[in-house]
């Protein structure tokens, strides 16, 4: 099914102030992360502060922790990470173990240098420096961090990660999903989710880190917002993972499905245990069950030339192959040298996933804009956050919501 425009034969020269975002996204829209702000700070700072930064301790889990180390990638290729808190101890990797290099210190700055990472204003210099909280927790970009973080060297840019308890972690991943308010029931669900997510990506880690804060994996709002229905969704279900056959399963899942999930092969070309697409049914209420972007021609012709830089001018556009719960797999693209196909992943990458809320689109024009008519946000691939907010409305418990979504699942114990 495609849509031949009207297009004249554009040339394709986008306006300077394009500007395709990709902001990270959730289905918690009423309320937005704080925005990140790198902290300028005077070039010595490498003394005792006599002053302790006020670190709030927030609320703290019921259960100690003994749950897996989780390692959150929070800053890359930066030429310089700023570190705060009170009476922190900074350690130096070196051939036996960990050195302490500097204790009881308030503010910390460091950058790339021969050798790995530099601790501005001294003559640390060390492939990986470990930094450990004194009293309450560190602050990086304005953030409170349970644990403890190290910095090290990535081909010229620094990397800052936060290494901490998971269970702790999974109570700062809920208002960054969805909203805490929302039935105790469906917050128990994401947790679960969230949860098999983590604990699959630690079994597979990369050599640096674990998991993202973002969009891309699993968006961590920081200690800062946890609060106590968080803390109590994951206390109550401390350690509980989906298996499918005996194997922990990766659990995706996106924020509306716009009626029916679909499948991660058909999704990503990824065969994924569990994660076939279901009817939904239960995401009316979401935000975006339904919208529609328009699109002038000179952004759809930027987007495309993303991909295809060569092009010069686009005739007409239009829908080349959709899954079977109706999402689009390829756009195509007519141009003076032929037709190209557009993967619509990379298109909605491009647009901006928070404009372009799915791929679950229809073409349709007004005047010489062309209009995307479209269903639900995200990926739509395992949970559907807002159907599960759906079906615990109805009454539905968080077991009965993931088999739903996960169909032939179990949940285990983990540890
Ligand atoms: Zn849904």
């Amino acid at each position: 099914m495609g849509i031949w425009s009207r297009f004249k034969r554009f040339k394709v020269h986008p306006p300077s102030h394009q500007k395709c975002s990709d902001v990270a996204s959730s289905s918690r829209f009423t309320r937005h992360s704080p925005q990140r702000q790198f902290v300028r700070i005077p070039v010595l700072i490498f003394v005792l502060l006599t002053t302790p930064v006020p670190v709030q301790a927030g609320p703290a889990s019921s259960t100690a922790d003994n749950s897996p180390t989780i390692r959150l990638l929070i800053g890359q290729d930066l030429q310089r990470a700023v570190v705060y808190g009170t009476s922190m101890r900074v350690e130096k990797q070196n051939e036996k173990g960990w050195q302490s290099v500097i204790d009881r210190i308030n503010i910390l700055a460091f950058s790339p240098g021969p050798g790995g990472v530099r601790l501005d204003g001294s003559d640390v210099v060390a492939p990986v420096i470990r930094i450990k909280p004194g009293t309450g927790r560190l602050m990086y970009e304005d953030r409170p961090y349970r644990g403890h973080m190290t910095i090290l060297n990535d081909s010229g840019g620094l990397k800052v990660v936060v290494h901490m308890p998971l269970e702790a972690y999974l109570s700062g991943t809920v208002n960054g999903e969805i909203d805490s308010s929302w039935p105790m029931d469906a917050v128990k669900a994401q947790v679960v989710a969230a949860r098999s997510y983590a604990l699959y990506r630690i079994n597979i880690s990369a050599p640096d880190y674990d998991l993202k804060t973002d969009v891309t994996d699993l968006v961590y709002a920081g200690a800062g917002s946890e609060d106590d229905r968080a803390i109590k969704a994951v206390d109550m279900t401390r350690g509980q993972a989906l298996y499918n056959n005996g194997d922990l399963i990766q659990a995706f899942f996106h924020s509306t499905c716009g009626g029916r999930t679909t499948s991660a092969l058909e999704a990503w070309g990824l065969a994924q245990p569990a994660q076939e697409g279901i009817y939904c049914g239960e995401c009316e209420d979401a935000p975006y069950a339904r919208w529609n972007l328009p699109l002038e021609n000179w952004q759809i012709i930027s987007a495309v030339k993303t991909l295809y830089p060569r092009l010069d001018h686009i005739s007409s556009m239009g829908i080349h192959r959709r899954t079977t719960d109706g999402r689009v797999q390829t756009l195509f693209v007519e141009t003076g040298e032929g037709r190209v196909l557009v993967d619509a992943g990379e298109f909605r990458k491009i647009v901006g996933y928070r404009r372009l809320p799915s791929t679950k689109f229809s073409l349709g024009m007004s005047g010489d804009r062309i209009i995307l008519m479209g269903e639900g946000y995200g990926h739509g691939v395992g949970l559907c956050q807002w159907g599960a907010r759906g079906s615990a409305l109805k009454g539905m418990d968080y077991r009965k919501i993931l088999s739903k979504y996960y169909p032939g699942t179990e949940i285990r114990r983990a540890y």
